[in-house]
């Protein structure tokens, strides 16, 4: 797999892909140095960026993949055109811009759960997903999810049935992906926005699977 892992010229500059384990590389390096020296100086409070990086991360970010899952299963011509051509679809809402370029949509089904990893580093589909979370850019889960996907995804909850196969995709500077996750059942009937609120940033990248909220669960009793 990772022979067509092309991280060409189209990746981000200095960003090393010499790293492994826990040692630094020179980008990571820089901004810890800045972070102290203005920390230091009193210029920024390391909570305010802490909770920059979290907005970005998990606000923010992954409620633009959300609202194209929600496009892809209440309008069956989006899904269809998300099929024939992922980055003009997602074009179609204005997400677009750097490590989004070219996009492939991974679609769900009971027989094939889809899942993202990028093998050398942290390639990430940026403009539907926002900024990687830190498992993703661990060295743990960058090679356990091609070696053992099924043991990573119960660390992450997801019990998936013996049949379904499970197919892993490392992500390169030239493609990313959007795991469509499949819709849960107890939804027919509900708004693209009640079913894009539902749409978690892990059932977009393959580590999680999209369930119905407790109250939802009882309404529908
Ligand atoms: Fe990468």
């Amino acid at each position: 797999m990772s022979s067509d892992h092309n991280h060409g010229a189209g990746h981000d500059a200095g960003h090393s892909h010499e790293h492994e384990g826990s040692a630094l590389d020179a980008t990571e390096l820089r901004v810890r140095a800045l972070e102290s020296l203005l920390t230091e100086k009193g210029l920024v409070d390391p909570a305010a960026l802490d909770e920059i990086v979290d907005i970005y991360e998990n606000r923010i970010g992954p409620r633009n993949g959300a609202r194209i899952v929600a496009r892809a299963w209440t309008d069956p011509a989006y899904l269809g055109r998300l099929r024939a051509d992922a980055s003009a679809a997602i074009a179609e809402f204005g997400f677009t811009g750097r490590q989004g370029e070219d996009m492939v949509a991974l679609e769900n089904t009971p027989e094939i759960h889809n899942m993202v990893v990028c093998t050398l580093c942290s390639c990430y589909p940026w403009p539907v997903l926002g900024l990687p979370p830190v498992w993703y850019k661990s060295a743990p889960y960058r090679s356990r999810a091609v070696i053992e996907p099924r043991a990573v995804l119960a660390e992450f909850g997801v019990a998936l049935p013996d049949d379904t196969e499970i197919r892993v995709w490392d992500s390169t500077a030239e493609l990313r992906y959007l795991v469509l996750p499949m819709r849960p059942a107890g939804t027919e009937g509900w708004s693209e926005d009640a079913l894009a609120a539902i749409v978690t940033r892990d059932s977009m990248i393959g580590t999680g699977l999209v369930t119905l909220p407790e109250t939802a669960r009882e309404a529908g009793r």
